[in-house]
């Protein structure tokens, strides 16, 4: 039998710690721990009138409440307060400020961080909330600390209860985020600070698929090879290394994705005047650069290393020529309907069409820039739409 293991997620209101915390926990086939739903039950519960009992009655009363964790039908995991699920009620924007409230009461949060330390000492966990690193627990395998900006974190919260048809003000989220910030910082007991040995990912600029596959990396390093396999079985489909793979997509979901790519290849105005009349010495500039691309993105797969072949549907590259600054804007787009998307293709398009329009043209200019490589838009599969 294995011992448990704790690896510890905190941070400021907003910044992805729990779906970051539940979806480890489930690569990880271990337990997740949502404290901050047991300050929001507990701050449902007792009311603002906690702060003003004696602190042996408020004492009594945390006691009383009995946090047990167990797994629903669909092997996810649920914390339960006095035998019944905690669930959606604690999720408003009240019983967020009560439990920042009740939160700086130290009888309190003494009884819920014994409470959290006996859950912890049972089962495997992924704790999250904002001491987990710095008091509940400090031996953990492998602490991290996420934070982000306040409006982006605002926007994420703003957007998620539009989600949920809940009305919503911008500034009234973002003045209650940082209230929130002010009282988990600022608080006497237990402020939210990393801990000193805690990994910090900066998430407001970053794709919550990329933070988790850091912090995956990050936990996987603090195991050592071959370690977490053997802490935690469920964890099988990392390469030894816990690098070097290619993912097996063998059981997603075919959709039908798209994805758009642009570079731009500038040149000084006397070769885009002989472009445009087709007089450069090789020929039709830009007939051979649309054919280029499209073969290049057929080949996508022979030149990306883990990228995998696809059948695509459809790939096209669109110019666009403009006299100021003179150059050729180029945009790809790729079609497929299958199981991993088409960026990839679409990036590598774009950039040999450019690089197409360099060959073709390279006999009179020969510094003319390939620039501005990006993807502008991408849909379908797990990880949504993307507009740039
Ligand atoms: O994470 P969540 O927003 O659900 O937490 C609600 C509040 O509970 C936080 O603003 C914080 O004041 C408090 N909390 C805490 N310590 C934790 C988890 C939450 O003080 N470990």
């Amino acid at each position: 039998m294995n011992r448990p293991f704790v690896i510890t997620i905190d941070g400021p209101a907003g910044v992805g710690k729990s779906t970051l915390a539940r979806r480890l926990a489930a690569e990880l086939g271990i337990a997740y721990l949502d404290t901050g739903a047991m300050y929001r039950a507990l701050g449902l519960a007792l009311g603002a009138e906690a702060a003003d009992l004696p602190e042996e009655e408020l004492r009594r009363r945390c006691a009383a409440f009995q946090f047990t964790l167990h797994r629903d039908k669909n092997s996810a995991w649920v914390l339960y307060c006095d035998g019944k699920p905690v669930g959606e009620e604690i999720r408003s924007e009240r019983a967020g400020r009560l439990a920042s409230l009740v939160a700086r009461l130290p009888a309190l949060r003494s009884e819920l961080q014994a409470a959290q330390q006996r859950l912890g000492s049972g089962v495997s966990l992924v704790a999250e909330g904002r001491d987990m690193g710095t008091r509940v627990f400090p031996n953990a395998r492998r602490k991290f600390f996420l934070d982000a900006r306040p409006e982006v974190r605002a926007e994420r919260r703003f957007k998620e209860l539009q989600a949920k048809g809940e009305e919503a003000d911008f500034d009234t989220v973002l003045a209650n985020i940082l209230s929130r910030d002010k009282q988990d910082r600022e608080r006497a007991v237990d402020p939210l600070r990393p801990a000193h040995d805690a990994v910090r990912v900066d998430t407001s600029d970053l794709e919550l698929d990329g933070v988790l596959r850091v912090l995956i990396n990050s936990v996987h390093a603090a195991f050592g090879r071959e370690g977490l396999r053997r802490a935690s079985p469920a964890f099988s489909h990392l390469a030894g290394d816990g690098s070097l793979h290619m993912v097996d997509v063998g059981d997603k979901l075919e959709t039908r994705r798209v994805a758009r790519a642009r570079a731009v290849v500038e040149m000084s105005a006397s070769t885009l005047d002989l472009l445009k009349r087709e007089a450069l010495p090789k020929g039709d500039v830009l007939a051979v650069a649309k054919v280029a691309g499209i073969m290049a993105a057929k080949r996508t797969w022979e030149l990306i290393p883990l990228s995998h072949p696809l059948m695509i549907n459809y790939a096209d590259i669109r110019f666009e020529i403009r006299d100021e600054p003179p150059s050729v804007l180029l945009e790809s787009e790729v079609h497929v309907s299958g199981k991993t998307g088409v960026e990839m293709e679409a990036i590598m398009a774009v950039q040999v069409a450019a690089a197409t329009i360099y060959d073709m043209a390279k006999a009179v200019q020969k510094d003319m820039i390939i620039r501005d490589v990006r993807l502008v838009y991408k849909s379908g599969g797990k990880s949504g739409d993307f507009q740039a």
